[in-house]
């Protein structure tokens, strides 16, 4: 029986984890965190994917609670600026595909769509974003968004997919560890903070306990491995080895900095842009009364030095005198997660770089699966093995769909953008790419396994990135495209009246 887990690390997967387990076990199970005073965490990661929604819930926790605390804002889409040529942008919202006749609206686009503008004739959300809009009204109400977009207080998880959010948030990653490790503790998460100088395994190879600096030796049945790039149980002490994605990603380094911009409309704007730069591509994420903002680049095209310029350059005066943060990247997955006594999530897991703000939505996914698995009743390896096969599918997909966005980029105009498009691709998205020539990509052509991103993603990008032409599929020529005319002009007008009656996401927070 599986009673006592001791969680290492206290960064943002260390407190999520903690206050996942409290969340789903109560006192049936006892957790302790160690976390290190010296060793600081990745001081990064701080937008996010939709799905968070649901751990917020599964916590019990009202945006109420939460967002003031955290600094948090809405983030509806992402804006992707010069992916395809200098000056173009478009957006890859949270908010599935209207259908037309058992056709997504976007194919209907591709035939015949009103504007040049894919993103804003077939979703409400990109509309909301040029306006800086919040996608709740003064009340508190939700925006009318299409079908699934429904409020639930249910603890829902990530298999519930037909919760879909139509947004995720930014929020400050240290504030957001220190709220959750309130939130912990008050529900009896022992807090250790102290350094693990080594681990210690028995005679079969399973972690015995762990040695520490002040405390001694620490020992439970259960070991979650959040220490970050160092992964010190799972890849140093239990020797797991790490496969790279650098084969297929480019870039393994960022550079960082926190710039302090008073709240003001432009300035809360209610999506993470993600601009191409010349050796990779710089974030910026809008928090309330600062920005977050890096340049994630790849170290055979750039050194830290002209990264940081770059960067700097692109901030402006703003960020004089601020020390920026030089950080190397790990990019790939551990063969597997979850290895005898020990689970790894988090970085310690695996990462691919920041694109689609998924290092939080993997943690997330990680902590439900654990909960899922757990062994409450003793060790199994089918129980171990179905763990590994739901996190290696969930990472090996995001990366698939991230190496899309540098092989479908229109950009190749230096030696790092012509390398994009020549880096190897996985095997099963070089195939998949050359069917959606000829028919865009739908439920049964994208990635298999659950990652997070359904067709409708793969369409946004694809359109937006302009480097592989989609064609609306033929049929479409022998069908009355009457019903797809009338609901492009559904949303539109549903667009505008959003855009009179929902207040700016900075007149919201002023509220809220
Ligand atoms: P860390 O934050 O590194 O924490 C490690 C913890 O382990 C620390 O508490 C440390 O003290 C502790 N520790 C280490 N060694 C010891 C020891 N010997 N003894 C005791 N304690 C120890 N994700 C997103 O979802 N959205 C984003 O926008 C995003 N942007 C990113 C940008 C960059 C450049 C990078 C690199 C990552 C980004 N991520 C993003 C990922 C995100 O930052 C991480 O997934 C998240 O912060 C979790 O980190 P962690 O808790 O695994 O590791």
């Amino acid at each position: 029986m599986v009673k006592s887990v001791t969680i290492v690390g206290g960064g943002t997967a260390g407190w999520m984890a903690a206050s996942y387990l409290k969340a789903a076990f109560g006192d049936r199970l006892s957790v302790t965190l160690v976390e290190s005073r010296r060793v600081p965490t990745i001081g990064v990661g701080e937008a996010t994917f939709s799905t968070v929604r649901h751990f917020f819930d599964y916590l019990g926790l009202t945006e109420a609670e939460w967002m003031p605390s955290c600094s948090a804002t809405y983030k509806l889409a992402i804006r992707f600026e010069n992916w395809r040529a200098p000056g173009h942008h478009f957006y890859h919202p949270f908010e599935r595909l209207r259908s037309v006749d058992g056709f997504p609206l976007t194919d209907w686009w591709l035939r015949n769509g009103p504007t040049g503008h894919f993103d804003k004739d077939s979703f409400l959300i990109a509309s909301l974003c040029d306006a800086n809009k919040s996608p709740r009204s003064l009340d508190g109400l939700l925006f009318e968004a299409p079908q699934e977009h429904k409020e639930t207080r249910k603890r829902t998880t990530l298999s519930d997919q037909i919760t879909q959010f139509p947004y995720a948030y930014h929020f400050d990653a240290a504030l957001l560890a220190s709220f959750l490790a309130k939130y912990a503790m008050a529900r009896g998460v022992r807090r250790i903070q102290d350094d693990v100088l080594d681990v210690l395994l028995d005679e079969h190879g399973w972690i015995a306990s762990i040695a520490t600096r002040e405390h001694g030796r620490l020992s439970s049945d259960l070991y979650v491995d959040c220490t970050g790039f160092r992964s010190i149980l799972l890849n140093e002490a239990l020797a797991e080895p790490f496969k790279s994605y650098q084969d297929t990603l480019p870039n393994d380094r960022a550079v960082t900095l926190r710039v302090p911009v008073p709240p003001s409309v432009e300035g809360l704007r209610p999506y993470t842009t993600a601009t191409a730069m010349e050796s990779g591509w710089i974030w910026t994420i809008p928090l309330r009364g600062r920005i977050g903002t890096g340049y994630v680049y790849a170290s055979d095209y750039c050194d830290p030095e002209d990264a940081e310029q770059a960067l700097r350059s692109f901030v402006g005066p703003a960020c004089d005198g601020l020390e920026a943060s030089h950080i190397g990247m790990r990019i790939g997955r551990s063969r597997n997660s979850w290895v005898k006594n020990c689970v790894a999530i988090g970085l310690s897991s695996g990462f691919v770089e920041p694109l689609e703000s998924t290092g939080i939505f993997f943690i997330q996914h990680g902590i439900e699966q654990l909960v899922k698995h757990f062994p409450a009743d003793g060790w199994r390896p089918e129980t171990i093995a179905s763990y590994n096969r739901a996190v290696a599918h969930c990472m090996d997909g995001v990366r698939e769909f991230l190496v899309l966005h540098y092989r479908g980029a229109a950009r190749a105009d230096n030696a790092y953008w012509r390398d994009t498009k020549t880096r190897r691709i996985p095997d099963s998205l070089a195939e998949r790419v050359e069917q959606w020539k000829v028919k865009p990509p739908d439920s049964q052509s994208v990635y298999p396994y659950y990652h997070g991103f359904e067709a409708y993603s793969y369409v946004a990008m694809l359109l937006g990135l302009g480097g592989i032409p989609l064609r609306a599929p033929a049929a479409l020529e022998l069908m009355d495209c009457a019903a797809a005319h009338r609901e492009f002009t559904l949303v539109a007008e549903t667009a505008d009246r959003l855009l009179r009656n929902l207040p700016t996401q900075y007149e919201y927070f002023q509220r809220n």
